[in-house]
Formats: C-alpha cells, sequence, structure tokens
C-alpha cells in the first residue's frame, strides 16, 4: 500500500460538505489542501457502474488536469431487495430538474419495496469508497460500509441525503435521529477513512 508523503492534496470534489467533512479528519497531517473549484475543475461524468469506478474516473481525472496527488470520495445507499439499487444512482433518484429531493427519492424507495413485495427487514447497506490517485497513475482504493435497514416512515431532521430512512444495525435510531458526531464516528464514511489513514497516512 502506497504511503502519501506529499505536502499538497487536491481534494477531487465540488461538494462543500465533503469537502469541509474530508478536511478535517485530515487536519493533523498539515497537508495544503485544495478542492476542483479552486483549480476551475469542470465535474467530470461519472460514466461507471460501482463506487469504485466511479471513485477512480474523479480522482484520477483531477490529477491529470493538476499534476497534483488527489483525494475523491463516491458514496451512495444499497437496498438489498431493489438489486442494489439505486447504488451509484442514489444521487440521481432525487434529482427534480430544478435541484435535488431527497423526500422524493425516499418515497421512491419505499414504493419501489412495497412493489417488490419483499418482507421486512429491508436489509441495506451505505456505502462510501475513497480513491487515492497520484500524477505517475497510481492509486490505492479505500471502502466503507454501514449496514443497516430501510424503515418507513421517515424519522428525523438531523444529517441529509436518506438519513432519515436508514436504521443503522445496533441502533434504535436512524441517521436522521442520531447526532452528528455518533452518526460521523460510526458511518460508511468513517469506516473508509480509517482504512485511508492506516494504508496511507500511518
Ligand atoms: P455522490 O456525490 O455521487 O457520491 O453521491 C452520493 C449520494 O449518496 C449523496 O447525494 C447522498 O444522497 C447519498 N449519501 C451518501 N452518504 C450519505 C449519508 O451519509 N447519508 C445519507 N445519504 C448519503
Amino acid at each position: 500500500m502506497r504511503r502519501f508523503d506529499g505536502d499538497r492534496l487536491l481534494v477531487a470534489t465540488h461538494n462543500r460538505g465533503k469537502l469541509e467533512e474530508i478536511a478535517d479528519l485530515l487536519a493533523p497531517y498539515g497537508l495544503a489542501i485544495t478542492s476542483n473549484a479552486d483549480h476551475g475543475l469542470p465535474e467530470p461524468e461519472e460514466t461507471g457502474t460501482t463506487f469504485v469506478q466511479n471513485a477512480r474516473i474523479k480522482a484520477h481525472a483531477a490529477c491529470r488536469a493538476t499534476g497534483l496527488p488527489a483525494l475523491s470520495d463516491d458514496s451512495g445507499l444499497e437496498i438489498d431487495a431493489l438489486g442494489g439499487r439505486p447504488g451509484v444512482w442514489t444521487a440521481d433518484w432525487a434529482e427534480t430538474g430544478r435541484g435535488r429531493d431527497f423526500g422524493m427519492a425516499m418515497e421512491r424507495a419505499h414504493r419501489e419495496l412495497i412493489a417488490s413485495g419483499a418482507a421486512q427487514p429491508w436489509q441495506a447497506r451505505f456505502c462510501c469508497t475513497l480513491v487515492l490517485a497520484w500524477p505517475d497513475g497510481h492509486d490505492e482504493v479505500y471502502p466503507g460500509t454501514m449496514e443497516g435497514r430501510i424503515v418507513w416512515p421517515m424519522r428525523g431532521r438531523q444529517g441529509h441525503g436518506y438519513d432519515p430512512v436508514f436504521q443503522p444495525d445496533g441502533y434504535d435510531q436512524t441517521f436522521g435521529e442520531m447526532d452528528r458526531w455518533e452518526k460521523n464516528r460510526i458511518s460508511h464514511r468513517a469506516d473508509a477513512f480509517a482504512r485511508l489513514i492506516a494504508g496511507s497516512f500511518a
């Protein structure tokens, strides 16, 4: 596993929330962190059919354009009874043409689960894949997951995305009801970050 020994890192995202979360997690390493917006980079088309493929597309595109090592994040929700959907289309299910509506996306997931006739519990997982890419073309892939189930109706107003319908295994609360620090300690992203730190920064 390749260690990161540079002092500049490009976080390959336009998403402010992701950038801030990643910058916080990497703060102990004293890196100069920039993002796609700082370099005027366009968002590449995510044409992959897996989280790994899409994370690789984002990291390598940013790396090629700037000559800097780049870290990307691709994430989403897999629902077993829906054959793993929405998966890489998790954000797309919320697209309205005038911004994103996650209430609509959660209703779609529930509607499709009812239509599938699948018995509860509706097993699901949040996935997060981090890819760290270097200018010589090498990369390291760090996946993370959080197992849980889809519940209905939605519960809680914390968090973002599909949090109100996802109850992680071993907890009574949904991610939407859970304290933000508690969620960030156990989440799929925390899992992937722990692997990134152990593999490339420790
Ligand atoms: P990406 O920006 O293509 O990686 O899209 C990921 C999508 O997955 C986001 O828009 C969210 O809808 C969803 N997602 C990822 N992580 C979480 C989470 O922790 N809670 C709720 N939704 C999430």
